[in-house]
């Protein structure tokens, strides 16, 4: 049989107007922001309103080491929410909006897929409520007045040479990655190479991202590092007064999204920061807010647990002051078995030794997540390629993990295919087994932050790095930045910072390459190998298949 594409599924979806989604979390239509019929942002004055209301509980969706093709923790996530809904629960989901420039590089959306999807999946693809324009216009905002301020007698003393703060754009353009600027004569300014970013990857992402309100916004936009001078002492954002207009562009874009599942339950949708040089999480602001409206929030960290898990644990909500009290670690047979050796053409094929091996990985990511304080149950997302044979090995190790995996088939069958993991969520979430932790604390220095990461989660030996490296964090450390936490950037697809290690490694090391201050953001980014932060399109981009039929519906997206 035939399966639909997502498109196809959530072009079929029965949409309830918004302001009925919104009355399910008790927001009133004054208090919801309309972008179109289906989508809305909540009021900035209702989110204050809320404030001494009781939490409810924070289910986090994460991954084993994922596979090229992403192994669906949205379509888990959203499928868990229409779960906990069906069987009785007030449940809400909190996912990120989607950045425009990969929808038209490789195939794969941001709004789950099959049955378990977030509608309207185009728009929230594509423009959605604008969220991401405001930030490249406050990004690029400042970048304007940057060069400004060189233009007009360069009165703070910045060395051009090190303007840090580049210019985005949400586009994938490999083109742009590095440029120089104000070429074309004395009018122009001073030439100067300068590069682009996609909006991802800003820091004013990341800001938004971790914001509590609009004064705390403003202030962590001012603190961003823009330049240095020949002194090496470091020009702020507030220096260049650009912290105020900013906030003003972001205003908006500061409120959550409100859109619905296919079965028509509550779902955020708000901020999308990059999941290496940031933490790869939606908003706090939509978060704490739904904590505050839905009984269950069901949340999602990018790419495996190593890394999304982590960051969500020592960034988020250390910062944001959630702690977790159940954690679902979702797992394919497929992934598994890549784990396992097994190359992707031959994942069609059934190979129960090949899973088993693969388990390492799994196992590894178990009592990681354990180690937070933090119960787990893993989700198998089920493909209708698995055999039971492979389901079997799975749930058999994990039960010698001293945890349970449960076969979960919401991506073919929506909330009804996940039942039995939406009652072990709500049992694990109320036992009050969670005793949640971060890994390290605020006092640590910030050498020995990577280095517990480094041995803790990725089981490596050590991390290692240059005496340049590690003076830089002195230096940062004196300059009053020791306290921040560490946001890791390596490879996604294993414990190591070699892509080709699989499953479990152990005996490896974690050389860290480069160090980033994200002074407004709040934390100290440390690159291992390469980190892209202006991704370019392929050979054949899918935007080539993108198009209006004659119904006017877009095609080809997905
Ligand atoms: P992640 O969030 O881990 O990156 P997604 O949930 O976005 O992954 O899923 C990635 C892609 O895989 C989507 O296109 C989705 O439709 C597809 N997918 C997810 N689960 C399944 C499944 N069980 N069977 C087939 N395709 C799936
Ligand atoms: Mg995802």
């Amino acid at each position: 049989m035939a399966h639909k594409s997502d498109i196809e599924i959530a072009r079929e979806a029965k949409k309830r107007p918004i302001q009925e989604i919104g009355a399910r979390l008790g927001i009133g239509s004054d208090d919801l922001l309309p972008y179109g019929h289906d989508k809305a942002k909540v009021s900035q004055t209702f989110i204050d309103s809320v404030q001494d209301r009781p939490n409810g509980k924070l289910i986090l969706v994460t991954a084993i080491n994922p596979t090229p093709a992403g192994e669906g923790k949205t379509t888990t996530t959203v499928g868990l929410g229409d779960g906990l809904n069906r069987i009785g629960k007030n449940a809400a989901i909190c996912i990120r909006e989607a950045s425009l420039g990969p929808n038209f590089g490789m195939k794969g959306g941001a709004a789950g897929g099959g049955y378990a999807q977030v509608v309207p999946m185009e728009e929230m693809n594509l423009h959605f409520t604008g969220d991401f324009h405001a930030i490249t216009s406050a990004h690029n905002l400042l970048s304007a007045m940057i060069d400004n301020h060189i233009y007009w007698g360069n009165e703070l003393e910045i060395d051009q040479r090190r303007v840090v703060w580049r210019r985005v754009l949400d586009m994938n353009d490999r083109a742009l990655r590095d440029v120089v600027t104000s070429l074309g004569g004395v009018a122009n300014g001073f030439p100067r190479q300068a590069g682009f970013d996609i909006t991802v990857a800003s820091e004013v992402m990341a800001i938004l991202c971790l914001a509590k309100n609009l004064a705390d916004l403003e202030k962590r936009l001012g603190d961003m590092i823009v330049a240095y001078r020949r002194d090496r002492s470091p020009v702020y954002c507030r220096d260049i007064k650009a912290d105020g207009a900013m906030t003003v562009l972001l205003k908006d874009a500061m409120q959550p999204n409100l859109v619905q599942t296919l079965e028509n339950n509550p779902a955020f949708v708000h901020g999308g920061p990059f999941a290496n040089i940031a933490h790869g999480c939606n908003s706090v602001t939509a978060t704490t807010t739904a904590l505050k409206l839905a009984d269950y929030v069901v949340t999602e960290a990018g790419f495996g647990a190593d890394l999304g898990a982590e960051k969500f644990m020592n960034i988020k909500c250390r910062k944001a002051g959630l702690a977790p009290d159940a954690v679902v670690l979702v797992a394919t047979c497929r992934a598994m078995k890549m784990n396992g050796g097994v190359t992707k053409d031959d994942l069609g094929r059934e190979d129960v030794d090949a899973i088993r091996k693969g388990c390492a990985n799994l196992g590894r990511h178990i009592s990681n997540v354990k180690s937070f304080g933090v119960p787990v149950v893993v989700a198998i997302n089920h493909f209708v390629t698995d055999t039971d044979a492979e389901v079997e090995a799975v749930k058999d190790y994990v039960a010698r993990q001293g945890a349970e995996a449960i076969l979960c088939k919401h991506w073919a069958h929506g909330s009804a295919g996940i039942e039995d993991l939406a009652h072990k969520v709500v049992q694990l979430a109320e036992s009050g087994a969670a005793n949640f932790a971060p890994l390290y604390p605020d006092e640590m220095g910030l050498f020995d932050k990577i280095d517990t990461i480094a041995r803790r989660i990725y089981h490596a030996d050590a991390a290692i790095a240059d005496k340049s490296v590690r003076d830089q964090l002195h230096a940062w450390e004196q300059q009053g930045y020791g306290h921040l936490p560490i946001c890791m950037a390596k490879t996604q697809y294993s414990f190591s910072t070699d892509a080709n290690l699989r499953g479990a490694p152990t005996g490896h090391t974690v050389p860290v390459r480069e160090v980033r201050l994200s002074a407004g953001a709040g934390f100290v980014v440390v690159i291992c190998g390469e980190i892209m932060t202006m991704p370019g399109l392929p050979r054949q981009p899918s935007a080539e298949n993108i198009r209006l039929n004659d119904a006017g519906e877009i095609e080809g997206l997905f």
